[in-house]
């Protein structure tokens, strides 16, 4: 196959990213500088060495000597509440809206009406069960899990599987979501400060 073509094909895998756009990135890439393609090339390649993954909230940072994320390790952190993301991006927008001083479990995605698309299910209920039963002695016990989704389609279809996942857990936990301000179909990783922090303060039970 031709390279260009090749390349324009790698390249509209990206979410977001159709075969146009693919072939614009192709052709902006031709024209850069060489030493800019070597670098963008040494950055990706890197990733997998550079970049590890929480254990705990499955979220990805760049690696420490730590084995879970400072989020998770943070000692400060109410561990009585845990807010549900469907991508890390999600999670940096709340973190930089500063107000949410919970834990976090990122899904690794949302599920579609068609039957599309998956989370971290197995993930999530091993954090919810070791949240329940902390092995660490003078933990707090989880009491509230927000889902944090996003006001799609998407977002409410895979809240409803969170809440069918969680049905066995209803006697010992909440569940609420994020309140009115954001506006429907907007994404929470486009939402500003003002806007996550009214949404976390009015959350409701549902
Ligand atoms: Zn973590």
């Amino acid at each position: 196959m031709d390279h260009i073509d090749e390349l324009a094909r790698a390249l509209a895998r990206f979410p977001g990213i159709g075969p146009r756009q693919g072939k614009r990135f192709v052709y902006h890439l031709l024209t850069a500088p060489a030493a800019e393609r070597t670098k963008l090339a040494a950055l990706i390649a890197s990733l997998g060495n550079e970049v590890q993954q929480c254990p705990i909230c499955q979220r990805f940072y760049t690696s420490t000597s730590a084995s879970i994320c400072h989020y998770c390790a943070d000692p400060r952190r109410d561990d009585a509440l845990l807010l549900l993301v469907e991508k890390d991006q999600d999670l940096s927008a709340l973190e930089r809206a500063g107000t949410y001083r919970g834990r976090y479990f990122v899904l690794g995605g949302v599920l579609t009406l068609s039957g599309k698309g998956s989370i971290r299910e197995k993930e999530l209920l091993q954090a919810i069960e070791k949240r329940l039963h902390p092995d660490t002695p003078g933990q707090v016990v989880l009491k509230e899990v927000v889902l944090a989704l996003s006001a799609t389609s998407e977002g409410e279809h895979t809240a409803d599987r969170i809440r069918q996942l969680l049905t066995p857990y209803r006697d010992h936990l909440t569940i609420s979501t994020l309140g009115r301000g954001l506006a429907t179909g907007s994404e929470l990783e486009y939402s500003d400060a003002e806007t996550l922090r009214a949404a976390l303060s009015n959350r409701r039970e549902a």
